[in-house]
């Protein structure tokens, strides 16, 4: 597979799954800029891990929830990259609580930074793309967006969503050549899953059939698969990663 002089943006990328796939995107020899809310100083560190792989990184402060910011952050790559060649919408949080406790504020955060922000990205990406005769967007949704989950309602509800938005948008582009697929990953070591008690992580890894975690490489790999021109001929796909987990 090769990426090389390809750009790209991994919102979330200063953490997590979304640093993971900034870096193999990078090892690939893309460019790739990512996006944060919070975290500058681990933003940094990912840029010059990047930049030491011999290729272009980038980062902004950019809420993915703010629609203009999202055509402002790719306004600058268009600019000083000319092109925007792959879009991983990856930013993503949790508020769990059960429905009867759930405030509305904890249903309307996950909904706007889960789901919201990838129409704000995916809809900001799509007129560069096409100017550039084609593109890759791979959305990162959840085994919880097929599943359900008690307890996971608002999260749930976010990540079944993005499947719905990544069908329809890849049948809205598929004749520009912009393919849109999905990665439902199963539960993987992050600082999301960090918070997890022990008899939690216990059922989850009794609930998949491969008995462990994944790691978050596992997830970038098939990122980069979805990136390149090996999957030339896959779009609106739902691409489970997850030990056999939603099987
Ligand atoms: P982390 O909590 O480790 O990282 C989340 C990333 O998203 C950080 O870079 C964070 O930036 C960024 N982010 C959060 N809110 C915003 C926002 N409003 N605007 C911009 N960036 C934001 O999460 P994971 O790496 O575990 O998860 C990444 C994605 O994978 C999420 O969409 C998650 O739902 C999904 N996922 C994770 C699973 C898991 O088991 N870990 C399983 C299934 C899906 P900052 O550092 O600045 O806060």
């Amino acid at each position: 597979m090769d990426l090389k002089g390809k750009n790209c943006l991994v919102t979330g990328g200063s953490r997590g799954i979304g640093k993971a796939i900034a870096g193999r995107l990078a090892d690939f020899g893309a460019n790739v800029a990512i996006t944060y809310a919070r975290s500058a100083d681990a933003a940094n560190e990912v840029v010059d891990q990047i930049e030491k792989k011999g290729v272009k990184a980038r980062s902004f402060q950019a809420d993915a929830v703010k629609a203009d910011k999202a055509e402002e952050v790719i306004g600058d790559i268009i600019e000083q990259w000319n092109s925007l060649d792959v879009l991983v919408n990856n930013a993503g949080i949790t508020r769990d609580n059960l429905i009867l406790r759930m405030t509305e504020e904890q249903w309307d955060e996950v909904i706007n930074t889960n789901l919201k922000s990838i129409f704000n990205y995916s809809k900001a990406a799509a007129k560069p793309m096409m100017r550039n005769r084609g593109g890759s967007i791979i959305n990162i949704s959840s085994v919880v967006g097929l599943s359900g989950n008690a307890g996971q309602s608002n999260y749930a509800a976010s990540k079944a969503g993005i499947i719905g938005f990544t069908k329809s948008y890849a049948k809205e582009f598929a004749s520009r050549n912009i393919r849109a697929n999905v990665i439902a990953p199963g539960y993987i070591k992050t600082e999301m899953t960090d918070k997890l008690n022990e008899s939690v992580l216990e059922a989850i890894n009794k609930e998949t059939p491969m008995g462990r975690a994944g790691e978050t490489n596992e997830i970038a790999d098939v990122a980069v698969f979805l990136a390149s021109d090996m999957s030339s001929y896959i779009t609106g796909e739902v691409v489970r990663v997850d030990g056999g987990m939603a099987m």
